[in-house]
């Protein structure tokens, strides 16, 4: 038997990937360090733990990014959306699951599989040698000493210890009969034209009333476990720039100095948000500098109050975390390889994908790639019009590097419909042949969405490069 693929973590990245190999018939070790080493979130010894929530979010694959992603999955033969549909829990139109069920399905599943060895112990630096084909799958919560090894084989700060997110608003939800384009003094920078950024103005009276409701604004604490992480170095959440003083923001990410309101040239602002084009499909920008510990529905009713945001529509919510993941668009290959080390290919939440589903997705393809490899195929990512391409676009490529100070720009992401190319022709009647309108219009564009990105998979898995499996 040829050597096998060895996994290093067995969360949900990493059994995914396992399931995936083993299913193309290529033989896989996991290494998993629990229960000999736990984490600080993990609570037993099983594969696949689901450390919070037990729900998957949405499992609509008419109308929603995440439901899409489930069903791609599902005609992909995942383990893991084969274990959830096992041991769902009735959740209204989510899929949440017995999270103790689950666990075991996907851990019997692959202890019960003859080419899968499941390995107990911490892998505490870069792989040995002698192992040519390695995913390494260890999650936010990556230990210490291979987190370590990593960066050094990485540099360049590749790694970083926790996220600092900040909002990103679907374009297509921001009123551009208030905002308007332009970087500070005009200035272009190595790739931009001058008019980079969407500003959105704020009066004195506006900005008062934003500085009091991010102060007295509910927020989610620390973790006990997190609060030790060096979270601050270059990214204070907005609502502590807003307690140290009452002109901190003003002074920080909302100076207002090197703008004109082109509607209103006389009139200086009091403060400006800037919002910066996120990902290279120009439908998602970001919110510049607003990285925040504050509740999601503080965040967007707060952040509704924005003049120019007040239908904004959020593709991701703030947030700050203790998170181990790298700086994938510049380290990773199109085939989640460490470009420094190609035997090494990265998978789940590390990659810098954020969820259970997604991070199990990315498992998946790399799972997919690592058997191709083995087995001397061709494999090719699948199309940025289907979720998991879409998904793996942000990861590798779709976003776009920023030259601002502060956090670094690539932040983990779920998926959203924001990081999928716009359709050639956007639905603008219904069957009867009704103009649509409003929700309505929404709605038909989510679900020619996803009729698009179905059909793209099936042409994705009959093609030649699609590394199918020999179930
Ligand atoms: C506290 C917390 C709460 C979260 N809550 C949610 C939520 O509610 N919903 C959601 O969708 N997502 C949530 N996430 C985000 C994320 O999607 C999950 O963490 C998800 O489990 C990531 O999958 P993964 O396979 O990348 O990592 P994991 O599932 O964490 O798997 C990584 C595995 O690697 C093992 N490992 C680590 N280092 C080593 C090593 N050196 N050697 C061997 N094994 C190692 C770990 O023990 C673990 O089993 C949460 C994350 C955290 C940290």
């Amino acid at each position: 038997m040829s050597k096998p693929v060895h996994i290093i973590g067995g969360g949900l990245a990493g059994s995914e990937a396992a399931w995936q190999l083993a299913s193309r018939g290529v033989a896989v070790a996991v290494h998993e360090m629990r229960p000999e080493r736990m984490t600080d979130a993990h609570q037993g010894g099983r594969l696949a733990e689901l450390v919070c929530s037990n729900s998957f979010r949405s499992d609509d694959h008419e109308t929603s990014a995440i439901g899409l992603l489930h069903e791609e999955m599902r005609r992909l033969g995942s383990l893991v959306m084969r274990a959830a549909d096992a041991h769902r829990l009735p959740a209204g139109g989510a899929l949440a699951v017995d999270r103790e069920g689950f666990a075991a399905a996907v851990t019997g599943a692959l202890e019960r599989h003859p080419l899968v060895e499941i390995v107990r112990g911490e892998v505490d630096g870069v792989p040995p040698a002698d192992w040519d084909n390695v995913i390494i799958a260890t999650g936010p919560l990556t230990s210490a000493p291979l987190a370590e090894a990593i960066a050094q084989l990485t540099g360049d700060n590749a790694l970083a210890f926790f996220d600092a997110i900040a909002p990103i608003v679907h374009r297509d939800s921001i009123d551009f009969e208030v905002i308007w384009f332009q970087s500070r003094y005009d200035k272009a920078g190595p790739a931009g034209s001058g008019a980079d950024y969407i500003n959105c103005p704020l009066t004195r009276e506006q900005y008062e009333a934003f500085v009091d409701a991010l102060i007295s604004g509910e927020k989610v604490s620390f973790r006990e476990w997190e609060a030790s992480t060096p979270y601050f170095d270059g990214c204070l959440p907005i609502e502590i720039m807003a307690e140290r003083g009452r002109e901190t923001l003003r002074h920080g990410p909302m100076k207002p100095v090197g703008l004109t309101n082109p509607r209103a040239p006389e009139t200086k602002p009091h403060a400006i948000v800037q919002l910066r084009q996120d990902n290279r499909l120009g439908t998602l920008f970001n919110m510049v500098g607003f990285q925040t510990k504050l509740k999601h529905a503080e965040q967007v009713r707060i952040f509704r109050t924005i003049p120019g945001l007040e239908r904004a529509e959020f593709a991701r919510l703030g947030g700050l975390h203790r998170n181990t993941f790298l700086n994938s668009p510049k380290h990773l290959d199109n085939l989640l390889r460490l470009k420094a080390d190609p035997r090494l290919r990265f998978a789940g939440q590390i990659t810098g994908c954020e969820g259970y589903v997604e991070s199990a997705a990315v498992g998946l393809f790399a799972g997919r790639c690592a058997a191709a490899e083995r087995l001397g195929e061709e494999i090719s990512p699948p199309p940025e019009t289907t979720a998991l391409g879409a998904l793996l676009s942000h990861i590798v490529g779709g976003h776009i590097e920023t030259i601002d100070a502060g956090p670094r720009s690539f932040q983990p992401m779920n998926i959203n419909f924001g990081l999928f190319p716009l359709l050639a022709r956007t639905p603008t009647r219904d069957e009867a042949g009704n103009r649509l309108r409003g929700s309505a219009k929404t709605l038909a564009k989510k679900q020619a969405l996803c009729r698009r990105a179905l059909a793209d998979l099936s042409a994705w898995m009959s093609g030649a490069h699609f590394g199918a499996a020999a179930e």
